[in-house]
């Protein structure tokens, strides 16, 4: 079969490569998914052949700088031969086998991405962990994990040796350091002298991959598992991915090592689609170095999550001139118009929106060539079928709020979550009907658009109104005064609970006279959404609660205005 020539809105489209043209007629639903599957094996060492064969741009496949001068950069031969090392290290010296698990808790250094890659090529299951873990929170990804190796540096080595006594499973403890230290092995040493040749593993398509804990931002991080198919092959099933990107393309996620938009944007999905993976290590996120790194560098792609974007166009754009970024993405977290406005004048880009969740991954996009709506968070991603749901699972007509759900009988799609490891109760509460549950409440609308209302327990029902928080939030963040915000339900004797306002001013008003300027908020929420949703009190904070992936905790304010903290 020799598959055609696609253009998707006349981007030249990357299905003509090998790696995807192999799928075609999976794609096309003639042939059943592949039984076998790995994402090393049937992807990297595939674009490894086409980059031999002079068949793929002249790109790196991975693209690392330090800030401070340092730069790797990796074809993907070298990936597969330094990743084949890495898999000897794991299964040879630590001994470690198909199905084991391994925490790695690494900042974003080029090991990160060796260990990933050799992980895989030995069926081994990772757990990535943000490096801003605490000892109290490693011990609780290991025991609840069981994991038989984590892989860390010298910072957080001694959180670990804190309560590795606790942890009955743990066998090896790698370091990823220049030094040494009593107890730990040395990832360095011994990988440089590990041979290169190492035989992937053969793995089912359904084979657990990687564990992610979830954000944790409504409660304990839900360890929530994917398969080589899930994250590996997905990518390779659609047609019109959220990221639309082909091997000459320079992906830059900012994001967190722990978090599942780095695994998607700078492993499984550039990837698959033989891009080129930037990474900067950023020990620090600041505005002034994202902005000389896009203006030094030529990526065309960036990924990050809202809190970004709200940093950036918080600073004076004037002065910076890209190199060649072309589009931007925004996900993990509501994005509010006026940012999307502010950053289109001051760069002259839009800002594409993906929605999703460690659970499913991408579940709506706006991808490349779509129109924008902004406010809203795109269409279902495919193989997606996503809907909103009521409390019965029927699937509601356009314009009705519900709960935003994925049809996932009669049969499971790739891409969506095998289960909550260990907990099978919420892994079957999650179920309703044919669908999965994702717990956001939305609207669809015509044209197949969602918009975003809240979590479902950030829902604030005032006087019998269901207020969702995003929309006042992006009503209050369109005031100049207003850097950032969020909104949560405050206890009210006469109606019961009713909208509260937590306010972080920009720096121009940050010596403002409070109470009228509070009045001016309220005012303006007034003015640009329906009255009975603006907030009846106001705080004005230097700070709000984030969970590591830099999410509002407004669950934590929330429980604050009711006392419960
Ligand atoms: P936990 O499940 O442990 O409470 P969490 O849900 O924050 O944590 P993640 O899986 O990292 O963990 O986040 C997924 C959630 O983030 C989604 O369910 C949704 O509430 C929110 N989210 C992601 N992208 C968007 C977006 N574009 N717009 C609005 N909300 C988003
Ligand atoms: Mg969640």
């Amino acid at each position: 079969l020799k598959p055609p020539c696609r253009t998707f809105h006349g981007h030249p489209r990357l299905l003509v490569s090998d790696v995807h043209s192999q799928y075609e007629s999976v794609r096309r639903g003639e042939q059943e998914i592949p039984k076998y599957f790995n994402f090393a094996s049937d992807v990297l060492d595939k674009w490894s052949e086409i980059e031999k064969a002079g068949k793929r741009p002249t790109n790196s496949a991975f693209w690392w700088i330090s800030g401070n001068g340092e730069e790797v950069k990796w074809s993907f031969e070298e990936l597969g031969f330094l990743s084949r090392k890495v898999a000897n290290v794991l299964t040879k010296v630590c001994g470690l086998q198909k199905g084991d698990r391994v925490i790695l808790v690494l900042p974003r250094i080029p090991e990160w991405w060796l260990v990933n890659v050799a992980c895989i090529r030995a069926g081994i299951v990772l757990i990535p962990g943000t490096s801003q873990l605490s000892a109290k929170d490693i011990l609780y990804r290991l025991q609840a994990s069981k994991a038989k190796c984590i892989i860390t540096n010298d910072t957080l080595a001694p959180a670990v040796d804190s309560v590795a006594s606790e942890c009955q499973f743990l066998k090896n403890k790698l370091m990823v350091s220049k030094g040494s230290r009593e107890g730990w092995l040395n990832f360095n040493e011994l990988y440089k002298n590990q041979p290169a040749d190492h035989s992937c593993v053969k793995t089912m398509i359904q084979d657990s991959m990687i564990i992610f804990f979830t954000s944790g931002t409504t409660g304990s991080p839900k360890m929530t598992e994917h398969s080589q198919g899930s994250l590996g092959f997905r990518p390779l099933l659609c047609e019109r991915y959220w990221l639309d990107v082909a091997p000459s393309n320079i992906v830059w996620g900012i994001t967190d090592t722990g978090w599942i938009v780095t695994s998607l944007t700078s492993v499984f999905d550039a990837w698959a689609l033989g891009s080129c993976v930037f990474v900067h290590q950023l020990p620090q996120i600041e505005s002034s170095v994202i902005l000389n790194t896009l203006c030094t560098f030529p990526i065309d792609t960036m990924i990050s999550a809202p809190t970004l974007y709200r940093m950036l166009v918080q600073t004076d754009l004037s002065s910076y001139k890209f190199m060649n970024l072309k589009h931007c993405m925004s996900g993990g977290e509501p994005l509010n118009p006026e940012v999307i406005d502010q950053w289109k004048s001051k760069t002259g880009l839009d800002i594409y929106e993906v929605y999703g969740q460690t659970e499913a991954g991408i579940i709506c996009s706006i991808s490349r060539g779509m129109k924008i709506k902004p406010g809203s968070m795109g269409k279902a991603a495919p193989p997606f079928d996503v809907q909103v749901v009521d409390k019965n699972a029927n699937i509601l007509p356009p314009g009705q709020q519900g709960e935003i759900a994925i049809r996932s009988k009669p049969v499971r799609p790739l891409g969506l979550f095998t289960e909550y490891v260990d907990n099978p109760k919420k892994t079957t509460e999650s179920e309703r009907g044919d669908f999965y549950i994702t717990g956001d409440r939305a609207t669809m609308d015509e044209d197949g658009y969602f918009w975003f209302i809240g979590r479902d327990d950030d829902i604030i029902i005032s006087s019998g109104y269901r207020i969702g928080p995003f929309e006042v939030e992006s009503a209050l963040i369109e005031h100049p005064a207003v850097a950032e915000t969020a909104v949560v339900s405050s206890p009210d004797p006469l109606r019961g609970e009713v909208v509260k306002a937590f306010v972080v001013l920009s720096d121009a008003f940050s010596s403002s006279d409070c109470e009228s300027l509070a009045r001016d908020l309220q005012e303006h929420v007034k003015k640009t959404t329906a009255p009975y949703k603006y907030p009846r009190k106001v705080e004005f904070v230097q700070e709000l609660p984030k969970t590591i992936t830099g999410k509002i905790k407004r669950n934590e304010l929330r429980a604050k205005e009711w006392g419960q903290m």
